[in-house]
């Protein structure tokens, strides 16, 4: 390996040669304590920047053993370091330099969730940063002076103060991976007390803005009561303090599996509920507001729509027979409808493996959640193809396990449906099952069950590689991210607006390279999406997100993906327009 100071003298060489000079950093450099990897160079100021690794060895570091001797604590820890290291940067990065992406360092930080991610690594052995930097240019001449600023004395600094334990804040650091570990232990203690969600006490839901997952301030947050009734308490892997003293336990709303309604007035916080629990698959930041918000990772959230397109889904459990006798066993479409989409949105989940399902009024088509009983009267069974999802919502649950927490303040219907009935008033909860069981007795629906033939099951589609051509023009992958809402995916643009547990653009890159490689590994035209999405998560399991990477090898190391949950690339690859699908027939060998 060569060292700093074979690295400064090259740049002093090509200090104001053309930008492709640069190309010579490329390798491995040994400072004190520190290698620094070159892994690619951007071909010119104004490119992609160029990606670069900061290895700490073990015994510079000194990371303490016990803060990542698991899973869930290395990768809470991990997290906490490249959320120092983007802290750094960023305060570094006030002076830029030259033209282009010149001297810019970017680390890819999380939000308020804490996802698995590739731009920090804790090993046995060492640690490492990835990041990405403008190599500093004028024009597009090298800037070698810059550049060994750059890279030899604000890199090294900022491998100093993010990656060696003595420079870092360690209280916060422990306090950081302790409240993650105990988010984890919270969320596998569900299914044991028969719960898909859990609330604590004093959780702050409701957000600062529309636009901003950050907490609204404490001074206009209604702090979460959970109500007696539903009230349990889960013991925690680490205690915490609060200013009541030193706690082994929390206490909260359980939501238990079977069907959960939530009523109440417009504006009473319901909405916000259940955005917390759509989030909280993953878990959050301490002083995030939801740290004690878990939810089963296998919780999608449903909604309308229009517009999207679907391939070969069998929907048929809740349309049937559409105008001039169209089928709906296989049902595709270039343009769906607000209750075909829906439909198809639920059948999806449930067949790519989701336990529960979240869905909103304010998101739904009105016509798939409900047909009272006047409409029953004036439009004939035979003319609505439309079985409403009131009338599955329990087959749902009894036959293939998955829970529904519903948001419905506008129709009483589902009161009959429901196992739980919760009711928001003024951002507090109250429990009203019985109440609402009492006025369904009192004042019946009046509608007659419409479900015409039972919900059985969902049939299994095999997606088709051929599908999946992720070149464009003379390159062979063209996969980013555009946003988080946007997959470029070849010359095909994946539309995720509604995919709204996707949290933030890194999950969306990484669920376009998912999706590149289970097209060339796991598509055979004989595996179900099940199984390749179980497949993809197993990979991730044991190679974590490196293993996403086309051009890991030739060293374009995957510094900015966040894992996303299989769910949301199976959500992902039922949403690309080229997508062909077959259905699996009985009898099909996998
Ligand atoms: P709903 O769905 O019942 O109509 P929302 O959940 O959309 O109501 O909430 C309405 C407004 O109240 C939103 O602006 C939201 O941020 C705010 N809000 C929600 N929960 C709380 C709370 N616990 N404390 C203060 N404001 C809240
Ligand atoms: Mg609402």
């Amino acid at each position: 390996m060569q060292s700093a100071d074979d690295l400064r003298r090259l740049l002093h060489r090509i200090d104001g040669r053309g930008y492709k000079a640069y190309r010579d950093i490329r390798g491995a450099w040994a400072f004190a304590g520190l290698t620094l990897y070159v892994d690619h160079v951007q071909g010119d100021p104004f490119a992609a920047p160029s990606k670069l690794r900061l290895r700490v060895p073990r015994e510079s570091a000194q990371l303490p053993d016990e803060l990542h001797g698991n899973a869930v604590r290395r990768l809470a820890l991990e997290d906490f370091l490249v959320r120092q290291a983007a802290r750094a940067a960023q305060h570094d990065g006030e002076t830029r330099r030259g033209s282009g992406r010149s001297g810019i360092v970017s680390v890819d930080a999380g939000g308020q969730q804490v996802i698995e991610r590739s731009a920090g690594v804790v090993r046995r052995e060492w640690v490492e940063l990835r990041l990405q930097a403008g190599l500093p240019a004028a024009g597009r001449r090298v800037l070698g002076r810059e550049a060994e600023s750059l890279l030899c004395r604000e890199l090294p600094r900022l491998a100093e103060r993010a990656l060696r334990w003595e420079n870092l804040p360690q209280s916060e650091a422990r306090a950081f991976v302790e409240c993650i570990e105990n988010q984890e232990r919270l969320r596998a203690l569900l299914p044991e007390h028969g719960l898909v969600a859990f609330v604590g006490d004093c959780s702050i839901l409701p957000r600062e803005s529309g636009a901003s997952d950050r907490p609204l301030s404490a001074r206009e947050a209604v702090p979460f009561v959970s109500p007696p009734s539903l009230r349990v308490q889960l013991p925690l892997a680490n205690p915490i303090e609060t200013h009541e003293g030193r706690r082994d336990h929390l206490v909260g709303m359980g939501i238990r599996r079977g069907v959960t309604l939530v009523v109440g007035g417009g504006y009473h916080g319901k909405s916000t509920l259940l955005r917390a629990l759509e989030r909280a698959v993953h878990p959050h930041v301490p002083g995030d507001g939801r740290e004690w918000v878990v939810s089963d990772r296998g919780l999608v959230k449903i909604r309308a729509e229009d517009g999207r397109r679907v391939e070969q889904v069998d929907i048929s459990a809740f349309i049937a027979d559409l105008p001039r006798g169209r089928s709906t066993r296989a049902f595709s479409s270039d343009d769906a409808s607000g209750s075909t989409s829906q439909a198809a949105n639920i059948v999806e989940a449930v067949e790519a493996g989701a336990r529960g399902l979240l869905l909103d009024e304010d998101t739904s088509a009105t016509n798939f959640m409900v047909r009272d009983a006047r409409m029953q009267a004036l439009v004939h069974e035979q003319d609505e193809p439309i079985t409403p999802f009131l009338e599955r919502v329990r087959e749902l649950y009894e036959r293939f396990g998955v829970s529904t927490v519903l948001v419905m303040g506008g129709c009483g219907d589902y009161f009959e449906v429901a196992d739980s009935v919760v009711a928001m008033r003024e951002f507090r909860p109250q429990e009203v099952t019985e109440e609402a069981r009492r006025i369904a007795a009192r004042s019946p629906s009046g509608r007659r069950v419409e479900r015409r033939v039972p919900f059985e099951r969902v049939t299994e589609r095999i997606p088709l590689a051929r599908s999946f051509d992720a070149s464009r023009g003379r390159r062979e992958v063209k996969i980013d991210a555009r946003g988080l809402d946007t997959l470029v995916f070849g010359s095909e643009t994946i539309d995720l607006r509604c995919v709204e547990q996707l949290m933030e653009p890194s999950q969306t890159r990484a669920v376009g390279h998912a999706i590149q490689l289970a097209a060339t590994r796991f598509m055979d035209g004989k595996t179900p999406l099940r199984q390749v999405v179980d497949r993809l998560e197993q990979c991730f399991d044991a190679e974590g997100l490196d293993a996403l990477d086309p051009f890991h090898r030739g060293g374009h190391h995957p510094g900015n993906f966040a894992r996303p949950r299989g769910l949301e690339v199976a959500a992902a690859i039922n949403r690309l327009r080229t997508l062909r699908m077959r259905q699996r027939r009985t009898g099909d060998d996998r």
